[in-house]
């Protein structure tokens, strides 16, 4: 069984960042992601808002950054699902391929897309649904679609489809967006974009592909149909944390708890990253769970 002194979990921003930090101190690290290096982050077409790119800078290209600035200090990586942490010194980090022991756990595993949950989603979603706009914006050009959400990512969503689709329109379950102000005033003057407010999706309609959307008002109880090729889902984030269910303390949503040190409820597990509560969830802050969480787990091992 391979011993480390640091298991990193996850490969966004926040587990490459402790991956800088604790092989650079010299830890003996390795970090464990399931797909993509750079997590929630490569599906975003331009970054704005992370500092040190006054142009903005691709969500793919921060990651391949990150990625190999992490490599360069003598990070090991290996590409596997987590299912489970044993207690016990040392920790046993269970993955899809193998288990590996640590010392310290650097939990980064993120957060993944909510789901609606109404009828037609499952069977829809790769026919017409899609949970990324960057991904599939592309294959509804000159078509109609629907974004459904109000927050940031459904405004960059909405947006980055204008350059497709003929027309957005934007479900959203209150009449006033989440969506911060420059991204509210960009979109809501934008001449192909929509606003249904008030309005929830009931079921999403089409036999072998999205056809359209039932909506129902949620103020006046209406029902209406909305026809549209292409729906994009981009109602907020699930933390993945059901494999340390049981484990550490999480709050009722699946957040785990932590202090100002990032330290869980189980000495020598850190959080860092979207995973935890009250994370603003944004990619700069993700960065800085991770050096934290790395100073944190070398002051634990190290005194
Ligand atoms: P979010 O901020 O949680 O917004 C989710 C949106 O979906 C809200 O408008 C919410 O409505 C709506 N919603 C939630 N559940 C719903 C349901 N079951 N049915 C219909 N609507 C539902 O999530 P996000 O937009 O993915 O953003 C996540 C984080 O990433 C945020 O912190 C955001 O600032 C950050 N982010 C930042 C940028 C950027 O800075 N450019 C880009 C993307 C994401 P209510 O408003 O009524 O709650």
């Amino acid at each position: 069984m391979d011993k480390h002194e640091v298991i990193i979990i996850g490969g966004g921003p926040a587990g490459l960042t402790a991956g800088v930090y604790t092989s650079r101190m010299g830890l003996k690290s390795h970090l464990v992601e399931r797909g993509l290096f750079g997590g929630q982050m490569v599906n975003a077409t331009l970054i704005e808002n992370y500092p040190g790119f006054p142009k903005g800078i691709s969500g793919l290209d921060l990651a391949s950054l990150m990625h190999e600035q992490a490599g360069k200090y003598g990070l090991g990586v290996s590409t596997a699902d987590v299912t489970g942490i044993q207690p016990g010194q040392p920790y046993r980090v269970v993955t899809t391929e193998q288990t590996l022991e640590a010392e310290a756990v650097i939990v980064a595993a993120g957060s993944q897309y909510r789901r609606l949950e109404v009828p037609g989603e499952e069977r829809l979603v790769g026919r017409g649904i899609s949970y990324c706009a960057t991904c599939d914006g592309p294959l509804f050009a000159g078509e109609e679609v629907a974004v459904i959400g109000g927050g940031d990512t459904a405004i960059t969503d909405a947006l980055e489809l204008t350059q497709h689709a003929l027309k957005v329109s934007l479900v959203h379950r209150r009449d006033q967006l989440r969506a911060s102000q420059v991204l509210r005033e960009r979109a809501l003057a934008h001449p192909r974009m929509a606003f249904i407010w008030d309005t929830v999706v009931e079921e999403v309609v089409g036999d072998r592909m999205v056809q359209g959307l039932k909506l129902r008002n949620v103020k006046t109880g209406q029902i209406s149909t909305l026809e549209v090729a292409g729906v994009f889902v981009a109602v907020g984030l699930t933390p993945n944390s059901q494999p340390f269910k049981g484990l550490l303390n999480m709050t009722e949503t699946g957040h785990v708890v932590a202090d100002e040190l990032l330290a869980t409820s189980v000495p020598g597990i850190f959080a860092a990253g979207d995973i935890r509560r009250n994370s603003p969830r944004q990619i700069s802050a993700a960065v800085g769970d991770g050096a934290t969480a790395a100073l944190s787990a070398f002051k634990y091992l190290r005194g």
